[in-house]
């Protein structure tokens, strides 16, 4: 059983890499008209790092969402290592939850914590020891170049440096995958460069790294996996690209 083997002691240090495949996933929210995700399939593999892109709207959160089991599909199936995760049930989508790292527009630090105490919550909630974390949380903020504010609190740093240390926390327990829902929503496009280049190197360790966003800019200058969501549905699935003009999309 993959999940269990994060339950050992090791496993804080130790990346397990997944496959995940979308297979004919529908899903369209109770108090919604329209399909969130319409026939969506697609398999990412291990170390690979995707764009979902699309208009408000498009379902690219809705993806990322059934992956973490924030809500769950009507139609379809998601295999995480062959195992398909819509039929796991509370401890399971727990242990999921461990692997997998997750950031998001709006940082969601803990205003009253340090820049460390932030990484290392992560930790802690996963009862790690006391050595583990000393020795893991500087090396995650050291990581994403924030070393010399670990006793700073959140609103003492610029939003780049609040994504950075969201992103410290992501990682600190050395996830398999790293989810990213509009990560440069609230950045400056100096900043927002500078936070897709650190998910880069995070990437090249051998994360899997999915990052949904909007901003055509920075998919552009990636020229990585691109999966394009309009309306729920698949439009174009590119190897390596760009944000892919179709009048269509915008
Ligand atoms: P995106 O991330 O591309 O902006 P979403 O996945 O958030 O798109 O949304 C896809 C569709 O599902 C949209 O039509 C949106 O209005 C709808 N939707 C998303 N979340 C909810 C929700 N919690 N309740 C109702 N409808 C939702």
């Amino acid at each position: 059983m993959h999940f269990m083997r994060f339950k050992t002691k090791k496993s804080h240090l130790r990346g397990i890499y997944y496959m995940i495949e979308f297979l004919n996933v529908s899903k369209k929210y109770k108090s919604s008209q329209v399909m969130a995700l319409n026939d969506f399939t697609a398999k990412i593999d291990k170390g690979e790092f995707v764009f979902v892109v699309g208009k408000s709207g498009a379902g690219k959160s809705t993806v990322l969402k059934l992956l973490i089991r924030e809500t769950n599909v009507d139609k379809g199936k998601i295999l995480v290592n062959d195992k398909d995760i819509t039929r796991f049930r509370r401890r399971k989508i727990a242990v999921l939850r461990r692997n997998f790292g997750t950031v998001f527009q709006d940082f969601r630090l803990l205003t009253n914590k340090t820049v460390y105490e932030n990484v290392a919550f992560a930790m802690e909630v996963l009862r790690a020891s006391n050595r583990q974390i000393k020795k893991r949380v500087p090396e995650a903020l050291e990581l994403v170049g924030l070393a010399d504010k670990m006793n700073q609190k959140p609103y003492q740093l610029s939003g780049g440096e609040q994504q950075r240390v969201a992103i410290a926390r992501a990682i600190v327990n050395n996830p398999s995958l790293l989810l990213a829902d509009e990560p440069t929503g609230n950045l400056d496009p100096e900043t927002s460069k500078e936070i897709m280049n650190l998910f880069l190197n995070i990437n090249i360790t051998g994360t899997t790294v999915i990052v949904a966003t909007h901003e055509k800019n920075i998919v552009d200058a990636m020229q990585k996996r691109v999966i394009h969501l309009d309306k729920g549905v698949l439009v174009s699935d590119v190897k390596q690209g760009g944000y892919n003009d179709d009048a269509l999309l915008d």
